[in-house]
């Protein structure tokens, strides 16, 4: 009597077990991977590759629903800017609970190793607009250079914390990494990707940049990103080619734009092969 009730109670937890792993594991398989692009010629090329595509529109911002190697993909365009992407990365998330976000698009050069077409895989990102200076007088005049970074706030979870910059999730690095090889246009590094509302062409600054944060790159969108994805658990990855390089004198090519979403397609097939493992 006893054993046959404890063998009911057996049967009745391990089903419940297995309805709850078999159901965690299709409501993982229908969370799609969101890739971002700010501009067209960032997101066209994308939009492109999905099968059954749908467009649909949150508040103006658009988003390309389909599929890849039959796999839920949302091709986002976040427009320019830290604003725009930190809400449309926002609309993304309440609206198709993605499993991860990938940020891509174009940049310029502040490392010196690193030419037009190159592409940097974001280790991290930090936005460096944030800063703090010291105070100085009337008349004083104005040293950027003597400014001094300060930490974003970050709500996780309901929780703030004091952040200097965000860390690319592993697993997504790790797949734009095995795809390296394949990339014929220029050389593939890991590296930080500088965003702010700004667009540098003043040597000194981009030096100091470079210096100060290590920026490999600059941009207006990455670090935004990143920070909602932060906030809402969700692993996130900038992965950026360079259009241009003040540094070497290397002008705005916007093929670049269409490089970096072929290198960011093969990212996304390798991590499609790993999410259905
Ligand atoms: N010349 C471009 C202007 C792009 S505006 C055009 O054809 O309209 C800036 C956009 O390009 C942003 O989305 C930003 O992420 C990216 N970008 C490329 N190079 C940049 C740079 N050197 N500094 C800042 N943003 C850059």
């Amino acid at each position: 009597m006893k054993k046959s009730f404890l063998a009911v109670i057996l049967a009745v937890l391990m089903t419940v077990l297995f309805v709850g792993c078999s159901k965690s594991k299709t409501e993982e398989s229908s969370k799609p991977i969101v890739i971002q692009g700010a501009m067209d010629v960032e997101t066209e090329n994308l939009v492109k590759q999905l099968k059954n595509v749908e467009e649909i529109k949150y508040r103006g911002w658009k988003f390309w629903k389909g599929t890849i190697d039959e796999f839920p993909v949302v091709v986002s365009k976040t427009e320019i800017g830290m604003t725009n992407a930190a809400v449309s990365t926002l609309l993304a998330i309440e609206k198709f609970n993605p499993r991860a976000i990938i940020n891509q698009g174009t940049s310029g050069g502040h490392a010196p190793d690193l030419h037009r077409y190159d592409i940097v895989i974001g280790k991290k990102s930090v936005n460096f607009g944030s800063f703090k200076s010291d105070r100085s007088e009337y008349n004083k005049g104005i040293h950027s250079e003597k400014w001094i970074p300060m930490d974003i706030n970050v709500n996780v979870n309901g929780e703030m914390k004091e952040v200097k910059d965000f860390k690319g999730d592993a697993k997504l690095i790790s797949a734009a990494k095995s795809v390296a090889n394949s990339y014929k246009k220029g050389k593939v590094v890991e590296g930080v990707i500088g965003s702010a509302d700004q667009w540098n062409r003043e040597l000194d600054r981009i030096k100091w940049l470079n210096e100060k944060y290590g920026t490999s790159v600059e941009e207006m969108e990455t670090a935004s990103a990143a920070q909602v994805a932060k906030s809402c658990n969700v692993p996130f990855l900038g992965i950026r080619i360079l259009s241009n390089s003040e540094v070497h004198n290397e002008d705005y090519d916007r093929n670049s734009g269409v490089y970096c979403q072929d290198f960011v397609l093969k990212t996304t097939k390798e991590l499609i092969k790993e999410y259905s493992k």
